[in-house]
């Protein structure tokens, strides 16, 4: 006989957790299935952006006090970019007059953070199943039947819901969602953790670095809590397959040969080894729910396709997702036609911010442009102060979409 649950979560990394832990605000019983034992790792450049902070703060008033006082987390202030001609801006994330509580970012190793996140969901509404694997889906009458392996035994879930926080590979997504990895639209990405890097900034900048053999993309190092740093690099699938770049090859070269780099790393030592994981970006609209289904983070293809960034788009779509979730437990209604607010809640939030990323994105294939901002950035404070903006305010980040931006910058 397999069992019912109304509502199902698949996964519980940041799109997970945080999808539970607003089920549980809307008292609603539910089941998650998490193929890992936590504390689990995830591959990832560890930086938790500003995004973060408001839904922490809607999940628990507390959670940013916590996380900011936990020793697995540093507060990060801003961002140094470095142009592919060298030169680099040191960007806060907020203008040095708005007066914040903490750090307006932080960065913290996933296997802490995500684990910091799982502690917190409420087992009196969530039963959580950890080292359990969704192996396929069925659409059956109006439900959904899930087969699931744990330990050497294969069992059947029937649902209403799936709430899909699968990740990359979501078995969900790939069946229902016609989920393929588009080279176009996906970012091949590769971490290690490094100790005793030097040249860190004294207020946790993070660090990216837009290098000729890495556009469109970059290479990163972002301090962590220790004296560690999380290094990596990314770049868009499709160049990487018509470049023929090896991202590991390409990151080693850049750490021992590289006249800056080299010498930052002079004294480092790496702890454990490379690693690659894949990033599915959000700049191009996909179907994010049908019937019985919602997609989340990963699963849903929601990162940002410029900064790499995908922890606060899983968390926002964990959190609507609950709520749509909420709205069809009310109204006992769980069809395509019905769960599509859902894309629309997420897109009226998301599609400008991931659409103006995709230009960004496509600018770094014109190196001289990028040159030319970052050489105005560094010798004109207003300039930089209004990229520093940019990161809040939505339509001065519309603005950077404008060749008008940069008529005005040539002629300031
Ligand atoms: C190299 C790299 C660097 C990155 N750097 C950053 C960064 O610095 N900042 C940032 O914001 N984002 C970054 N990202 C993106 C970020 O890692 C993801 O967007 C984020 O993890 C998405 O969260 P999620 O909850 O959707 O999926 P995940 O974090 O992938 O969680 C999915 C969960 O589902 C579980 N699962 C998977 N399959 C099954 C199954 N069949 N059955 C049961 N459970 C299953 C997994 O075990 C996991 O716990 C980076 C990504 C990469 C690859």
């Amino acid at each position: 006989m397999p069992l019912n649950f109304e509502v199902v979560i698949i996964g519980a990394g940041p799109a997970g957790s945080t999808a539970s832990l607003f089920l549980a605000k809307e008292k609603i019983p539910h089941l998650i299935i998490e193929k890992e034992k936590f504390p689990r790792d995830k591959i990832c450049g560890d930086a938790l952006s500003g995004k973060v902070i408001p839904i922490l703060k809607k999940i628990n008033p507390e959670l940013v006090a916590e996380l900011a006082g936990s020793r697995h987390a540093l507060g990060s202030h801003g961002i140094i970019f470095s142009a592919p001609n060298g030169k680099s801006i040191g960007i806060p994330f907020k203008t040095v007059t708005s007066k914040v509580d903490f750090a307006p970012g932080f960065i913290s190793r996933r296997i802490d953070f995500d684990d910091f996140l799982f502690r917190k969901i409420d087992r009196n509404f969530a039963e959580v199943s950890e080292s359990s694997v969704l192996l396929d889906a069925s659409a059956e009458g109006n439900e959904m039947l899930l087969k699931v392996q744990q330990g050497d035994q294969t069992i059947s879930i029937r649902t209403k819901l799936v709430i899909a926080c699968d990740g990359d590979r979501s078995v969900i997504a790939r069946k229902f969602g016609n989920k393929t990895m588009e080279e176009e639209h996906y970012c091949g990405g590769i971490r290690a953790y490094y100790k005793g890097v030097t040249g860190m900034d004294q207020n946790n900048f993070i660090e990216l670095h837009f290098l000729d053999e890495l556009l469109p993309g970059y290479f990163w190092i972002f301090p962590l809590p220790g004296g560690y740093a999380n290094v990596g690099a990314g770049m868009l699938s499709k160049s990487l397959s018509s470049k023929k770049v090896n991202l590991r090859h390409a990151m080693e070269n850049i750490i021992t040969h590289h006249p800056v780099f080299k010498e930052r790393f002079k004294s480092a030592t790496p702890d454990g080894k490379i690693q690659g994981w894949g990033l599915p970006l959000g700049s191009k609209r996909r179907k994010l729910s049908g019937n019985n289904f919602l997609l989340c983070g990963d699963a849903a293809s929601l990162i940002d396709p410029f900064t790499g960034e995908g922890i606060s788009n899983a968390m926002f779509s964990g959190m609507t997702a609950a709520m749509q979730a909420a709205e069809a437990v009310k109204n006992k209604k769980y069809d395509a036609g019905f769960l599509t607010a859902y894309d629309e809640k997420i897109y009226s939030r998301l599609w400008s911010e991931l659409r103006l990323s995709r230009t960004l994105q496509k600018l770094c294939n014109y190196p001289s442009l990028f040159n030319f901002v970052i050489n105005k950035a560094e010798k004109n404070q207003t300039f930089r102060e209004t990229l520093s903006c940019m990161f809040d305010d939505m339509n001065l980040r519309e603005k950077l979409r404008k060749p008008s931006f940069y008529f005005n910058l040539l002629f300031n």
